[in-house]
């Protein structure tokens, strides 16, 4: 996912694998060598079916795990060789707003001190991150009453809210969102997706998006990397992906998502068959045995990069240019 302006990416991810032991004998390849780019002010998703790695690169990212093999950099220097004072300070660069507010806030901790948390981990005077807490839950759209409150007195947009706060309390410059609105209603969803909006212009906020929703991401997103079984199978703009998808798989995603217009007439493409499974990925193409326009190669070849328009890549022999020409 390369953006076409020479610029010092904020994040660089390069050649990221995450494997998963099993067992002594098998392996679950989570992420299987993900490269992309996210710039300052940007918001970069990845969208996909649940277990083709979203989550796992969004933790591997903020360094939740380790990776198996690859790097990430932020800023130029790469996470994984940081030394204690780059550690520490890397913790407030970052953060994360997790999927689920109903379990990711401490049921036995009050609103001030699941937001200040952070804040006195830094150093902060109690006297000051009260007041900080104040000003960050006003930030979110909460207020001053709601301190003393503990998460179940809260409804779920409410809690996404305190959520935010939390991230947003060590002044962070990159947040990765992980589903953050999944677990909501459809109303609340919109509320939320509104304040994650106005959060990043004016913190000046870069995000990293992570969502099974099509239509979520293509609110939030400016570039979309659309993944199966831990690898890209589609990145670009957003509306290069959402205009003209390329890779079939793409394609039948997009043709899956719901349009508020009764008259509107679309082909649905279906797939056949489930998701195989990440630690058993087929051959080839991992996605040959859905596809409906599997060729002979796909089963054995793996499709390389192909840039279909500025920016826009698919991993498809379908546009593999030299192939078609032997095929003529
Ligand atoms: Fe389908 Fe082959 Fe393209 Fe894979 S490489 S998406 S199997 S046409």
């Amino acid at each position: 996912m390369e953006n076409t302006e020479k610029k010092q990416p904020l994040v660089q991810v390069k050649n990221l694998c995450k494997y998963f032991e099993i067992s002594r004998k098998e392996t679950l390849k989570a992420v299987d060598d993900l490269t992309f780019d996210i710039y300052k002010g940007e918001t970069v998703s990845l969208v996909g079916e649940s277990g083709c790695g979203k989550s796992t690169t969004g933790r591997t990212m903020i360094k939740l795990y380790n990776p198996t093999s690859g790097n990430v950099y932020y800023d130029g220097k790469d996470i994984f060789k940081y030394n204690h004072a780059e550690q520490k300070e890397f913790c407030k660069k970052v953060q994360m707003i997790f999927q689920n507010p109903y379990s990711s806030l401490n049921p036995r901790m009050t609103v001030k001190d699941i937001v200040g948390e952070g804040l006195k981990q830094h150093g902060m005077s109690t006297k000051d991150a009260d007041a900080k807490v104040e000003q960050l839950l006003a930030t979110v759209g909460l207020n001053k009453d709601h301190m003393s409150r503990f998460p179940h007195e809260f409804s779920g947009g409410q809690r996404q809210r305190i959520g935010i706060a939390r991230a947003l309390a060590v002044d962070p410059k990159f947040i990765v969102c992980d589903e953050p609105v999944s677990a909501l209603d459809v109303s609340v969803q919109a509320q939320v997706l509104n304040l994650l909006q106005e959060l990043k212009e004016k913190l000046g906020l870069t995000y990293f998006f992570i969502s099974h929703n099509l239509n979520v991401v293509y609110q939030v997103s400016d570039r979309v990397g659309v993944m199966y079984l831990g690898n890209f199978v589609e990145v670009g703009e957003k509306e290069k992906i959402y205009s003209n998808p390329m890779h079939p798989y793409t394609q039948a995603l997009l043709s899956a998502v719901p349009v508020p217009d009764p008259t509107a007439k679309r082909e649905r493409i279906l797939l056949e068959g489930s998701i195989p499974s990440a630690h058993k990925p087929p051959t080839g193409c991992k996605f040959h045995t859905r596809c409906p326009k599997c060729m002979e190669c796909c089963k054995t070849q793996a499709p390389e990069r192909y840039e279909v328009d500025d920016g826009h890549y698919v991993y498809c022999h379908l546009y593999d240019k030299e192939r078609r020409k032997q095929q003529k």
